[in-house]
């Protein structure tokens, strides 16, 4: 015998009550099934009943609504008219009595607890009933009958043993399908309605289960099983094949609401397994939950949390190596019936922490200050310390037992993400490892948790991609044609959550649309780089990168701030690497620090793996003594390309055409390009400099950068007859120009040079770079790096590759 539990979505809609219909009729098994209200009408019918205490005449409305729902779904689902209309009379009937109850409320302004679980039971009551006539040779059993409670502590909690006793003789002699109304139980000494509290349809079935020892107990829902977070909450969770009951039962009182947490208890013991199944989606193979799960190597199963979670502190000195004053916090919260969750005490004893739901906050700290009034007085205890709206996650799994590190990897995970822990508790039974964070920081939380352990899905990565001109606009071609790839290969999801220009934004947590971001950017509201940063900070996304392709000062003025709240920094931009010395180390050392990334390989060389290779050096412990480089392809360029018949100023114009410039080509041909390449290369091998300190030999006089860039592309050709009569001599010569960067012992300087044949700068096509580096290893044949040092492709891959190492950390 089976027991099948289908919650309020499964029958909230004529398609999943039509496929409940299909499940239980194709069950050849007898099967006891137990229905929760149609979806939503458990919150309805309490929200109508607050409307008619406040004398609030719309209540009508929304009873009516109600109505109206259930006859729908009569009309849609029921052909048989004689069914049906048996059906109807008996659905009439309910709903007469539900409309004088709420009249009642009205008039009077009273609404007792009594009075408010009677309006509640209507929702199972009548959902039963359509359940009922709508399964094939289905009879309809009354749970007001058997499931029996008693009141404690002001609550009502089930007689296990009279309620036993009762379903056993209720289904003693029962030969067909049965239909149970989940929820709903009475009082075992006055016969008032009473309830099982809110979800407590999965407990009706467990008890029947456990009472008949039925062979499975099959809690039908929403989604494909018991899954390793909320799937509202992180998109990439997946279906937990297998979960022993203890992992189960943590998780479910932590807050997974996909099973009520009493359920587990009466099936346990029985040890009778649960399956959690999708309505929607019966083929597949859903969750079982037993007492021993096989072959089991992941040390956590799954992730959950409470919202709403408020921290009281009771501290004092005199608690030190006092025997008795937790005896005296649990007894005093119990004796009131608040429920703590989580308690953490440190050894020190001089303070102990316990959680419990915002809504018992405000009692308990009374309750608290009431029990150690006396020692408040004489200043040997403080008054209770609370603190609402933090949240509580658990990461649960059995073995976890077995495996070090988990503790330290959870808290690192956190640490990194900045996200900072208020307090934290784990028992010895090492199945559960609790937490309290910040409210605000819990769906981050919950996020990178699930990041970090549960790998064998995908890792995400919120790329926020600022500057769409050239780089930026290849760097986003270049993630959509990756998109696919990533995700199946290397199990990485590269979810751009932000892209900015100079003056628009677009933000979506669930990732923007790349096919139509230039679109979105139009419409969007105006921009600018506080609002930028505010907002991307506010986001407070998980393993979050900012991207910057921009040129610009202001942009780059940003990296500090987003580094300190632990977002990367991966950038095209040169201006914060080369610019003032300690703020650049700052920016390092707050990456070092929050345990995020500063990147900036393609400052120099683009795609040219140069400051990467440096580092690697640098960290064997080699010294980079020499430096010699081609850093310009775009002055590269132009003295390859110049000639008898092309003319200097006419080389610059195309190298601004064919993209290799910077935007405004004064930048690479004051020197002012390779000077900032230069000093980034020089501290990068650990030396310090600035830029003023660079000794510059210029080959266009300064006044030419002075005026304006019309002035500018007005004057140049006038430079045209002197660079060509120098231009004949080198060739009669046999040398070529070269706009050298030199680096020796941290001494630096750029000058035009003329180079032989010889000379390994010599054969540097188009706009290539090379870099010579002479190391205390390399020596005698210094390492050389070469190939194209410019071009929006190759610095957009460069940027990408960046954005790649940090995704494999
Ligand atoms: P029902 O109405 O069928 O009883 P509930 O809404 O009570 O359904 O529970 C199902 C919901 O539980 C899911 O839609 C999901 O959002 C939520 N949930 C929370 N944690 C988990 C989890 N770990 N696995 C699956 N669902 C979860
Ligand atoms: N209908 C009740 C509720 O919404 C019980 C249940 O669905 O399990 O809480
Ligand atoms: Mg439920």
């Amino acid at each position: 015998m089976k027991v099948l539990k289908f919650g309020g979505t499964s029958v909230g809609s004529v398609e999943s009550i039509l496929s409940l219909k299909k499940i239980v009729e194709g069950e050849n098994d007898d099967v006891i099934v137990v229905v929760s209200a149609l979806g939503g009408i458990t919150d309805k019918l309490i929200a109508t009943s607050k409307l008619a205490l406040g004398g609030d005449e719309s209540y009508k409305a929304e009873f009516e609504f109600m109505q109206k729902r259930h006859y729908e779904m009569v009309d849609a689902i029921i052909d048989d008219e004689e069914k049906k209309s048996g059906l109807l009379h008996t659905i009439d009937r309910l709903f007469e009595e539900l409309k004088s109850i709420y009249y009642g409320v009205y008039l009077i302004h009273d609404l007792s607890p009594k009075i408010q679980a009677a309006i509640v039971s209507y929702g199972e009551r009548l959902s039963s009933h359509i359940v009922a006539t709508l399964v094939n040779g289905a009879k309809r059993y009354n749970s007001l009958d058997f499931i029996k409670t008693i009141k404690k502590h002001g609550k009502n909690v089930l007689d296990s043993e009279v309620t036993a006793d009762a379903v056993k003789e209720t289904f003693r002699n029962r030969t067909q399908k049965s239909v149970v109304p989940g929820f709903i139980s009475t009082d075992r000494n006055t016969g008032e309605i009473t309830n099982l509290g809110r979800g407590g349809s999965d407990y009706t079935a467990s008890i029947i289960a456990a009472a008949l020892d039925a062979e499975v107990l099959e809690i039908w829902t929403d989604v494909d099983g018991f899954m390793t977070a909320d799937p509202k909450v992180i998109h990439t969770a997946y279906t937990i094949n297998e979960l022993s009951y203890v992992e189960a039962m943590e998780l479910c009182n932590f807050g997974a609401k996909v099973v009520y947490p009493p359920t587990i208890y009466p099936v346990c013991v029985k040890n009778i397994p649960i399956k959690v199944k999708n309505t929607f989606n019966p083929d597949s193979a859903g969750t079982t939950i037993l007492s021993h799960v096989e072959n089991d190597s992941k040390p956590i199963k799954g992730i959950s949390s409470i919202k709403g979670t408020t921290l009281i502190t009771v501290a004092g000195l005199s608690m030190v190596g006092v025997i008795g004053v937790n005896r005296r916090i649990f007894t005093a919260l119990a004796e009131n019936g608040i429920s703590v969750f989580m308690v953490s005490q440190a050894s020190s004893e001089n303070s102990t922490s316990i959680g419990v739901r915002d809504v018992d906050a405000e009692e308990a700290v009374a309750v608290l200050n009431n029990e150690f009034s006396k020692e408040i007085r004489t200043g040997a205890m403080f008054p209770m310390h609370a603190e609402s709206g933090l949240a509580t996650v658990a990461i649960v799994g059995e073995n976890m037992k077995h495996t070090p590190g988990v503790a330290g990897k959870l808290f690192g995970t956190l640490g990194r993400s900045g996200i900072s822990v208020i307090s934290c508790a784990q028992g010895a039974s090492e199945t559960n490892i609790s937490f309290v964070v910040d409210g605000k920081s819990l769906y981050k939380a919950l996020n990178v948790i699930h990041d970090s352990f549960f790998l064998s899905e995908y890792k995400v990565l919120n790329l926020f991609i600022c500057g769409v001109g050239t780089v930026g606009g290849n760097l986003i071609g270049q993630i959509k044609s990756q998109y696919t790839e990533l995700m199946e290969k290397q199990r990485l999801k590269l979810n751009v959550v932000g892209i900015a220009s100079s003056h628009k934004a677009i933000f979506d947590h669930n990732g923007i649309d790349l096919d139509n971001y230039q679109a979105l950017l139009k419409e969007s509201a105006e921009s600018d780089t506080q609002k930028l940063k505010n907002e991307i900070i506010s986001m407070n996304t998980f393993n979050s990168v900012f991207v910057d392709c921009t040129a610009s000062a202001d942009v780059a003025a940003l990296y500090q701030e987003l580094l300190e709240h632990n977002v990367s920094v991966v950038a095209a931009n040169k201006v914060a690497a080369s610019g003032d010395y300690d703020s650049y180390l700052k920016l390092k050392e707050t990456a070092l620090r929050r345990g995020v990334k500063f990147l900036y390989e393609t400052n120099v060389g683009a795609g040219l793996p140069i400051l990467g290779t440096i580092k690697d050096l640098c960290n064997s412990g080699d010294k980079i003594l020499k430096i010699e480089a081609v850093l310009s392809g775009t002055l590269n360029f132009i003295f390859n390309e110049i000639s008898a018949d092309v003319p200097f100023s006419e080389t610059v114009r195309r190298a601004k055409e064919e993209g290799y410039s910077e935007p405004d080509p004064r930048i690479d041909l004051s020197g002012k390009d390779v000077i900032r390449k230069l000093v980034i290369l020089t501290r990068e091998a650990g030396y310090k400099v600035e830029q003023e300190d660079v000794e510059k030999n210029l080959f266009i006089p300064s006044g030419f950068f002075n005026g304006t860039v019309e002035e500018f592309w007005k004057n140049l050709p006038t430079l045209d007859a002197g660079f060509e009569k120098k231009r004949e001599e080198l060739q009669n010569e046999g040398k070529r120009w070269r706009f050298v960067a030199k680096m020796n012992h941290g001494k630096t300087s750029v000058s035009l040079e003329a180079v032989g044949q010889q000379h390994p700068f010599y054969m540097l096509e188009g706009s290539n770079n090379v870099v010579l580096l002479t190391t205390e290893r390399y020596h005698e044949y210094p390492m050389q790096i070469k190939g194209y040092g410019a071009g929006a492709g190759v610095t957009a891959a460069g940027v990408f590759a960046n954005i790649m190492s940090i995704a494999n950390i």
